[in-house]
């Protein structure tokens, strides 16, 4: 059960993460407060609920770097995990300027990805 519920949480996450990009591409280029902090790449439980169930390990968070610091998975071009092995809040964590962007966005788009974080958070809660 908890297998087919990460196996179409990972199908989501990788099918919309297009879509979230398209935001991002907007919104994250012009940050003055990029959000990829090393305390936010916390795998919760159900993050290890998660992972464990698709046979993935549980990516090593580096506990001796400082908190406010940049996220250890943050690479040149952004996030070097894909988005479907970060931790589930990294994709649920909307921003003013993304929530904006999104708001500007044409209706039918913005429909869509609120529809499927709702899903993947609905399935995120299952686990
Ligand atoms: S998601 Fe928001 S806070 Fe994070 S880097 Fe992009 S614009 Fe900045
Ligand atoms: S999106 Fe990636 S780089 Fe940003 S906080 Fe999450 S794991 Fe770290």
């Amino acid at each position: 059960m908890r297998n087919s519920t990460a196996e179409k949480l990972k199908r989501l996450l990788i099918e919309h993460s297009h879509l979230i990009e398209e935001y991002t591409a907007v919104a994250c280029p012009d940050c003055t407060d990029v959000c990829c902090r090393q305390k936010h790449c916390l795998f919760r439980e159900k993050d290890i609920v998660y992972l464990t169930a698709l046979g993935k390990e549980v990516p090593v968070r580096n506990e001796t770097l400082p908190p406010d610091g940049p996220c250890q998975f943050m690479g040149r071009a952004g996030c070097s995990l894909p988005r479907w092995r970060r931790p589930f809040r990294c994709t649920w964590y909307f921003c003013e300027p993304l929530l904006s962007a999104l708001h500007d966005a044409p209706a039918r788009r913005s429909r869509e990805l609120s529809k499927a974080l709702q899903k993947m958070a609905d399935l995120y809660g299952e686990l």
